[in-house]
């Protein structure tokens, strides 16, 4: 490696302590600090978000830790991809200042007790199929926050409702940071980029595709002027079962913020679906905006 490549090369922090030590010193200076919290396995849907704290701020931290608590027993914590050298060489071709890299001792060391819950929109959806999963994202996101102090953390549209959950927990405990939600990066094939994409055989990543059609099937109704909900799920429910592995935990249309249920559609909405494709736990979504 020269010591050109070596220079952009993001500086692996793994002790909270040190992060918060080198943040403080750099925030003395006045600096703008960009955090994008990830677990890792990272693609260009991560890296569109590392790309956007690069341009808008002057140091930029990408976490890099798979959270536990965020994870049910029966999920698939242990076999989620842990790649921190190729994410580290992803990240030193957009010139990322921090990787933070704890361990799972160092964020919850023996004796650890403390939770964070946030009501509301974190009950539903995903907080139906997955009931700890958000206490368990809080809960990590806040400690970021609070290590990192960051100024603005980004998050993905492609975890709809984790940001809807995250802005809820800012607003509600006065958390000094800004949310900035970017879109979802696709494959040339419509599929949304996840890390769990990898779980999926050639047959199932084949089936996969039948979320982003069903999202653009419900596009094309509700922006054709349909208006009750049970006529689009219908619409989207044909297309999902046309994959013979594809099991639906849910399909959803609600309101962009509280994310509860329209039965009839009016204003903008968000369109939410998991879909299980074989083993594999697939979620999307579309934003739409009737004028
Ligand atoms: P994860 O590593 O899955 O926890 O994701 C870390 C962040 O990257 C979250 O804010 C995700 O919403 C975001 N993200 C993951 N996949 C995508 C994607 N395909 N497009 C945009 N953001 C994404």
């Amino acid at each position: 490696m020269t010591s050109a490549e070596e220079e952009l090369k993001p500086y692996l922090v793994v002790d909270p302590h040190e992060m918060s030590e080198r943040v403080d010193a750099l925030r003395r200076q006045g600096k703008r600090i960009g955090l994008v919290p990830t677990m890792g396995a990272l693609h260009l849907g991560h890296l569109s978000l590392a790309i956007a704290a690069k341009n808008e701020c002057d140091v930029t931290i990408v976490s890099d830790f798979v959270n536990p608590t965020q994870f049910a027993p029966n999920e698939d914590f242990d076999k989620y991809p842990r790649t921190l050298d190729a994410d580290i060489d992803l990240l030193s071709k957009i010139g990322t200042d921090f990787i933070f890299a704890p361990s799972a001792n160092a964020m919850y060391p023996r004796g650890f007790d403390a939770s964070v819950r946030v009501g509301g929109v974190s009950q539903l959806l995903e907080g139906r199929f997955r009931p700890t999963h958000f206490d368990g994202v809080c809960l990590v996101v806040l400690k970021l926050f609070n290590i990192t102090r960051a100024d603005v953390a980004y998050f993905g549209q492609k975890d709809y409702q984790q940001v809807q959950v995250v802005k809820k927990m800012v607003e509600d405990l006065n958390v000094p940071i800004e949310i900035e939600m970017l879109p979802i990066i696709r494959e040339r094939d419509g599929l949304a980029m996840s890390s769990r994409n990898r779980y999926l055989s050639d047959e199932e990543r084949k089936e996969s595709l039948v979320l982003n059609k069903a999202l653009d099937k419900a596009e094309e109704l509700i922006k054709g002027g349909e208006r009750e909900s049970a006529v689009v799920y219908d619409a989207m429910r044909k297309i999902i079962e046309e994959a013979k592995d594809a099991k639906i935990d849910y399909m959803h249309i609600g309101d962009p913020k509280s994310l509860l249920e329209m039965e009839r559609i009016s204003g903008n909405v968000a369109v939410l679906l998991a879909v299980r494709v074989g083993e594999t736990r697939l979620i999307d979504n579309r934003l739409i905006e009737r004028k």
